[in-house]
């Protein structure tokens, strides 16, 4: 397994002390951008790291959401999903495959709203839920 420099950056800057399945984990989030769930993560890296078990991946990855340094996704009713990029941007999940992906939203909308009256937020989501292009035109020929 090669951990790539921006790994070990983001455990040091989010303070987070990085241990080879911590490393491991990150760098694999960072590699793959698909906000994968604990599950394919364990089933990826498992043949690279044979000592690694699904509960170290659950408990690294609750570690990292907690310090900061990865976003936790509830837009899968079945499974959490983790996403490296932290910046602020939505999600659009297809209800047919699961597929699901990134989409740009400018700083200035709702997403970065960090008081609200007497509210302090320290979370926020935004979610879009529908049909992806393959299955919007298979649902077309049904
Ligand atoms: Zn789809
Ligand atoms: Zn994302």
């Amino acid at each position: 397994m090669k951990i790539n420099n921006e790994a070990i950056e983001r455990l040091n800057s989010f303070g987070v002390k990085p241990s080879m399945q911590r490393l491991a984990v990150m760098t694999y989030l960072l590699k793959h951008r698909t906000h994968p769930t604990v599950e394919a993560i364990y089933l990826d890296l498992c043949s690279q790291i044979p000592t690694l078990s699904k509960t170290t991946v659950y408990n690294t990855v609750k570690l990292l959401v907690e310090q900061g340094a990865v976003a936790e996704l509830t837009i899968d009713d079945k499974n959490l999903r983790y996403d490296s990029d932290i910046s602020t941007h939505a999600h659009f999940k297809c209800c047919h495959c699961g597929y699901l992906c990134d989409i740009p939203v400018r700083k200035s909308t709702l997403l970065s709203v960090k008081k609200i009256g007497g509210l302090t937020v320290s979370e926020s989501q935004l979610y879009y839920k529908g049909y992806c292009e393959k299955c919007s035109k298979l649902m077309e020929k049904i």
